[in-house]
């Protein structure tokens, strides 16, 4: 009998690069644990221009202007997708991770 904890994934690994990265974080901390491995991820996209395995961002694309970003979390995309669409009247086209499904942004219509 084992009162181990169920395994958590201190590492994350990257098959384009054929790396392996350990975050190093405080495992009794889950949040610390989403955070580092979102800052690694967001580090890692800047650094090579695609993320690591497992993380598939939320993209935010403008259809009237060339203004697109990522983010690793629905909250923030649809943030910036609403406040864009909200202060140009452009729509923004909001693309789910891991899915086709793509949602449409419109901006305040008069
Ligand atoms: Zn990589
Ligand atoms: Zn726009």
């Amino acid at each position: 009998m084992t009162d181990d904890p169920p395994e958590m994934t201190p590492t994350v690994s990257c098959s384009r690069c054929g790396r392996e990265w350990e975050l190093s974080y405080e495992l009794d901390d889950q949040r610390a644990g989403n955070r580092a491995l979102e800052q690694f991820a967001l580090d890692h996209h800047r650094h090579t221009g695609h993320y690591p395995d497992g993380v598939s961002p939320w993209i935010a694309d403008c259809r009237r202007c060339p203004c697109t970003d990522r983010f690793l979390g629905e909250r923030p995309a649809r943030r910036f997708a609403t406040t864009h669409a909200r202060h140009t009247a452009h729509t923004v086209s909001l693309h789910y991770p891991e899915s086709d499904e793509v949602e449409q942004i419109d901006g305040p219509k008069n």
